[in-house]
């Protein structure tokens, strides 16, 4: 499937939905690209999973803000290869940084750069030890197994849909 007929695909997704987060979160490696980038040299031309630019392109055409929480130990080739992707100012907030917290303290600081809300957010990762963390704070998680694709982005909005419907019945009773 082309880039196009996943964006497409994926603006079709998101136009059935009730409930849409503001922002979606997405881990880099093994998440958006198929490799460790602290594997990688910086001379390497990068290379994305073959979903994964159609989402996100499916995603800001609807208004929703994209961000990365990456615990990467070199975020230097990470950036480097996001430059060479063309996809640097693509994110509201870009946290990468290596931590023993499983990516709280990087929900924490994108939660302070953009102010949305962790039950307005939607978060994709190929680690449970994140997933399960970051889930614990509010934020709908989906554990990816094979990195992020148009299935994903299916279970992970209709999570977010239904989470954000049972949190407004609770808001009303
Ligand atoms: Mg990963």
């Amino acid at each position: 499937m082309g880039e196009e007929r996943v964006k497409e695909e994926a603006l079709e997704i998101i136009g059935v939905l009730q409930a849409l987060p503001r922002l979606v979160v997405f881990d880099l490696d093994y998440t958006l690209w198929p490799f460790y980038c602290e594997c990688c040299s910086k001379r390497e031309m990068p290379f994305l999973y073959p979903h994964a630019m159609g989402i996100l392109n499916a995603l800001k055409d609807k208004g929703i803000d994209v961000a990365i929480a990456s615990r990467s130990p070199t975020p230097d080739i990470a950036k480097t290869f996001l430059d060479k992707l063309g996809m640097r100012t693509m994110f509201v907030a870009q946290e990468i940084f290596p931590s023993w917290t499983h990516k709280t303290e990087h929900f924490q600081r994108i939660h302070r750069r953009t102010g949305v809300p962790f039950k307005s957010m939607l978060f994709f990762d190929d680690e449970g030890r994140n997933t399960e963390a970051v889930s614990k704070m509010g934020v709908t998680s989906i554990l990816v197994d094979n990195g992020i694709n148009i299935e994903k982005l299916r279970l992970g909005l209709r999570k977010f849909a239904r989470a954000s419907v049972s949190f407004n019945r609770n808001q009303v009773e």
